[in-house]
């Protein structure tokens, strides 16, 4: 295979981009200065050594610590915890301003594994987190407890299904029914994605949750 095939075949594999787009990419790399190109290459090089996923909510970030900004921040609400399926869902969030609680990745521990239908390990992830924060979330005192948790994945068929095992996984460690399991209102259209949804659409389904 020609470096240009190699190259757009990276490329398509990249979320939202398709062959063409994939193949427009390679032309204007072709025509970039080759210190651009440097550039480039040692930019996505350091991306990938500096990075680190948090031990709480696997938000990726970078520096030296082992918890992200949001999980080290002593003014957020440490009793809220919100599961959504990958991190662009939580900045989506996050810009709202709506919401000052926690957070779970649940793609955030998947990284390595190809298979992304493979619950048990996500499942199993989230349970630590909520049965013990306080191993992962050294801010967090023993006294403190989750009052609420928000499942904030995609109205779509496989959020829902993954909406359904999570609940099922966190109802077996909330017997006492003393932690709130809330889902985003309805407004998020049915099919789409939380990343796709506008700031009030996301908003109001956030504040009407139940
Ligand atoms: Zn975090």
């Amino acid at each position: 295979m020609d470096s240009i095939d190699k190259l757009k075949n990276i490329f398509a594999d990249f979320p939202t981009v398709g062959q063409r787009t994939a193949g427009r990419f390679v032309f204007y790399l072709m025509r970039q200065p080759k210190n651009q190109i440097d550039e480039l290459v040692n930019t996505i090089l350091e991306l990938k050594n500096k990075i680190k996923f948090c031990s709480f909510c696997f938000n990726p970030f970078e520096g030296q610590d082992n918890l992200c900004s949001i999980c080290k921040d002593t003014t957020r609400n440490k009793n809220l915890l919100c599961i959504v399926k990958k991190e662009s869902d939580l900045f989506t969030i996050e810009n709202t301003k709506k919401y000052k609680g926690l957070y779970f990745i649940l793609q955030g521990n998947l990284l390595s594994i190809k298979n992304s239908d493979n619950l048990n390990l996500q499942t199993e992830a989230l349970r630590q987190r909520i049965l013990h924060p306080e191993n992962f979330l050294t801010s967090r005192g023993l006294s403190e407890v989750w009052s609420e948790i928000i499942i904030a994945t995609n109205p779509t068929p496989e959020g829902i299904s993954t909406s359904v095992l999570i609940e099922r996984a966190i109802k077996e460690i909330n017997k006492d029914n003393s932690i709130k399991i809330t889902h985003l209102a309805r407004g998020i259209p049915v099919g789409g994605e939380l990343e796709y949804a506008d700031e009030e659409t996301l908003e109001s389904a956030f504040e009407g949750r139940k």
